[in-house]
């Protein structure tokens, strides 16, 4: 083995990122919503229900 074994805990890849709704590095990008304030589905998709 080459490098750095993968083990379980794969610190590559950012899971989270800065989230535009609440400012807060809760965005999870693999599901795609904020785990912070519920900022959900795809920053491009513009249907907010829990918006009015
Ligand atoms: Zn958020």
């Amino acid at each position: 083995m080459k490098g750095t074994p993968s083990f379980g805990k794969a610190s590559k890849g950012k899971s989270h990122i800065r989230c535009r709704r609440c400012g807060r590095h809760s965005f999870n990008v693999s599901k795609g919503r904020c785990s912070y304030c519920g900022f959900g589905a795809s920053p491009k998709l513009r249907k907010y229900s829990w918006r009015r």
